[in-house]
């Protein structure tokens, strides 16, 4: 959750047939920044006005929802993370409550991959900024934070009564917000009687309905060039989700060092560069993704079954690419993937 967009976009929108009459289509396309990225809505089948006013409204949710649940700028999450601090019981703001709540189911059902909890190690990192680090921290100190074993099961949440068993948990909803916000925009366009749209927040994307017919079709980049890797094709309702090291990262000694921690090491996870993952709600598909790449490709299969995703794709450092069978039935490859796919120079 940036306040700027550094990113590109991951999750690229392919556009119709060549020779399609876009210009007749009745198609409305929106962009703004929320969540560090650049938010872009399309939507299908509805007049101008309505479009407009579905705009404004997601919009403006998008604002709240980025202020509210910022890791570092003021807000419910940075109130929440004092209140944690400090160590006694308290009254947690109610937008945190369905975050925190299915942050801890998640949590659990990936092994503590994903961990909302260890938000101080994503800030020794140095990830708690606009601009990235120059180098990694003292290893010193992420040993010693990562020997206070912050997670989700630390945090009883009773009503809106919170209380934290363990003062090392800070919270960074960063690897699941996103996610959450692009269903709640979907909420909203349907209350609005839109039916037929996408929702794209960089990483996580969302598509319901169709366009004129056909089923949306999205792309996913290739994770070492600007290109599309691959593409799918969704029929109604569903989610895209990717976690990649080329987000956000820095290189120090001529190594990657990227915002994707793997809890168990208190360093950078290893042996990924990207996962995407299909699932109906953006939230869950946003925390698996980041989950599966912390898992890498031995566990990869076993975390996917453990969260309930089927639908999963990982390329691992060499380029090699792994599928669950429902995956391998769902992506069309737009380059030769056989052998893998190259990784060029950049390690
Ligand atoms: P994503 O791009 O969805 O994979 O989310 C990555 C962001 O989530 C990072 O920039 C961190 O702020 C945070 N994060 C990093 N590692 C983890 C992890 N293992 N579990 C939960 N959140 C994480
Ligand atoms: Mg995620």
């Amino acid at each position: 959750m940036r306040s700027v967009a550094p990113v590109s976009i991951l999750l690229v929108f392919l556009s119709g047939p060549a020779g399609c009459a876009a210009r007749k289509e009745p198609l409305h396309e929106f962009q703004f920044l929320a969540f560090g990225t650049l938010i872009e809505l399309t939507l299908w089948g509805v007049d101008r006005d309505l479009a407009e006013r579905a705009y404004q409204a997601v919009e403006s949710d998008f604002a709240r929802m980025h202020t509210e649940w910022h890791p570092w700028q003021p807000g419910a999450l940075v109130e929440t993370n004092r209140q944690l601090a400090a160590g006694k019981p308290f009254l947690v703001p109610h937008s945190m409550i369905p975050l925190i709540e299915n942050s801890q189911r998640l949590s659990l059902a990936s092994q503590g991959l994903f961990n909302p909890a260890i938000g101080r190690l994503v800030e020794l990192w140095g990830f708690h900024s606009d601009d990235l680090p120059a180098k990694p921290p003292d290893p010193e100190a992420i040993t010693a934070l990562i020997a206070q074993r912050p997670a989700m099961t630390d945090l009883d949440l009773d009503g809106q009564r919170l209380h934290a068993t363990n003062p090392a948990v800070q919270l960074d909803f960063s690897a699941y917000a996103k996610g959450y916000a692009v269903d709640r925009a979907i909420d909203r366009f349907r209350e609005l009687g839109v039916t037929n749209a996408i929702v794209n927040a960089g990483g996580d994307l969302r598509a319901i309905g169709h366009r004129g017919g056909r089923p949306w079709r999205i792309g996913i980049r290739h994770p070492r060039g600007s290109g599309v890797l691959a593409s799918v094709e969704i029929e109604d309702d569903e989610s895209v989700s990717t976690s990649g090291d080329y987000e956000r990262f820095f290189m120090y000694n001529g190594r990657r060092y990227h915002h994707i921690m793997d809890p168990r090491t208190g360093y950078p996870a290893t042996g990924s560069v990207a996962v995407t993952v299909l699932y109906r709600e953006a939230a869950t598909a946003d925390a698996a993704s980041t989950a599966l790449f912390v898992a890498g490709s031995d566990l990869f299969e076993a975390v996917a079954r453990d969260l309930g995703v089927d639908r999963a794709m990982l390329i691992d450092s060499a380029g090699k690419i792994y599928l669950t069978p429902s995956m391998r039935a769902r992506v069309r490859f737009e380059i030769d993937v056989a052998g893998g796919i190259p990784m060029g120079p950049s390690p």
